[in-house]
């Protein structure tokens, strides 16, 4: 090829983008049909044209990803090789042009409930007059309910204050209107990539020949809603009106130098949940809101492991499937700066913070909040998760369709 029709890319070995993430998403340009690409320093790169593989060519991961592990070993392989030289300049688009996607068609949801602090701290709001703050069944399996997976939006998306119902405690009767204690919970997401069948579980060692990678996962919450609902079925609606991920899908090939060992688990879980190495991620997350960081939540204080949700998801014999989305449940390290939802920030809204100059409790219309996270990256390096991104807007109840 000539010079004018490829390209050099010079990105710095310790851009957040750097040659060390390569996180896979689904990018389009003004006019032209979503495909996949990968984001190297401030370029997108179309992943098609790069290396001439047409699985590339669509509006969504799930294909590359139903290929299986040794197919991502050796695409990463492919792209790392193909970025340390001349590329096509026809692949090459500036990340400011492209708008971004949900990078994946998201099949099944599971949220989980993985941080003893947060469950811990959720206890003593929910369930004040318990002197045990963690239910009897928390260190013995990771707690999770089925959420919606249609309501699952790419960051950027607008976030409508859900409306239904609520009770104060000293209300005499349920009222229906917008949620007055709409929440955050900063998570991670774990992207099955290669599913498992019908009465076949996943074994806990197996985990990672199954997940593809990790996304920035709000859990948008109506506490309100969620506090009235919830006994004794768990979250529904007080969940279910939207959760944002992140546009770039991280490799879990691109955390090998996150891993670290989860916390000690006592009491010694069943077999079925024990790695001989637990393997948890050190994952530092970040949470913005209205421009001011509030909370640095960090994910290796997390109690229970990727390897070992996706090994109680499917232990009873449930199927997974390509783009089944599992979460991590909000996480939130021992301090208060730490905690990654703003019903534990505030303490159940008793201790307004301030934000840019106003005082808060929960979301106001108008409110934005953005989750970053970065991780050790190899050779000393570190890579970024780009950002989870959600501005909250009025409540439309009353405008039925
Ligand atoms: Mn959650």
């Amino acid at each position: 090829m000539t010079a004018s029709t490829t390209v050099r890319l010079d990105v710095p070995i310790d851009d957040l983008f750097g040659i060390h993430n390569l996180p896979y998403g689904v990018y389009s340009l003004p006019g032209r049909a979503p495909r996949v690409g990968t984001r190297y320093g401030e370029h997108v790169v179309d992943l098609a044209t790069l290396l001439g593989d047409d699985v590339f060519a669509g509006p969504s991961l799930n294909p590359f990803m139903a290929q299986g592990h040794d197919r991502w070993v050796q695409v990463r392989s492919a792209v790392t090789a193909a970025l340390s030289e001349d590329v096509p300049r026809a692949a090459v688009h500036s990340a400011s042009d492209v708008s971004l996607h949900l990078p994946f068609d998201v099949a099944d949801y599971v949220d989980f409930y993985a941080s003893e602090h947060h469950a811990a701290n959720l206890g003593r709001l929910f369930r004040p007059d318990n002197p045990e703050p963690l239910m009897p069944n928390w260190k013995h399996l990771p707690v999770g309910y089925h959420g919606r997976s249609a309501s699952i939006v790419v960051s950027g998306t607008d976030i409508i204050r859900p409306a239904g119902q609520r009770k104060g405690p000293n209300d005499p009767a349920p009222v229906f209107g917008p949620s007055v204690r709409l929440d955050i919970e900063a998570e991670l997401g774990f992207v099955v990539g290669t599913g498992s069948a019908l009465g076949e579980p996943v074994a806990a060692g197996r985990a990672e020949k199954h997940l593809f990678g990790v996304v920035l996962f709000n859990d948008w919450s109506a506490r309100d809603i969620q506090a009235w609902e919830y006994v004794p079925l768990g979250p529904n609606l007080g969940k279910s009106f939207a959760s944002t991920v992140s546009p770039w899908v991280v490799p879990l090939l691109a955390l090998e130098e996150a891993k670290v060992r989860t916390p000690v688990q006592e009491p010694e879980v069943l077999p079925y949940l024990a790695l001989d190495e637990p393997w948890g991620l050190d994952i530092d997350l970040e949470v913005e809101w209205n421009g001011e960081v509030v909370s640095r939540p960090p994910y290796a204080a997390m109690y229970w492991s990727p390897a070992q949700m996706l090994a109680h998801l499917t232990v009873n014999g449930a199927p997974t499937r390509t783009g089944d989305l599992f979460a991590s449940g909000t996480v939130s390290g021992p301090a208060k700066e730490q905690r990654g939802a703003f019903i534990e920030l505030t303490w159940g809204g008793a201790e307004p913070v301030t934000v840019a100059g106003e005082r808060r409790t929960f979301l106001e219309d108008g409110d934005e909040v953005v989750l970053r996270a970065t991780a050790p990256g190899a050779g000393g390096t570190r890579i970024g998760f780009g950002e989870a991104r959600g501005r909250v807007v009025a409540a439309r109840h009353g405008r039925e369709v």
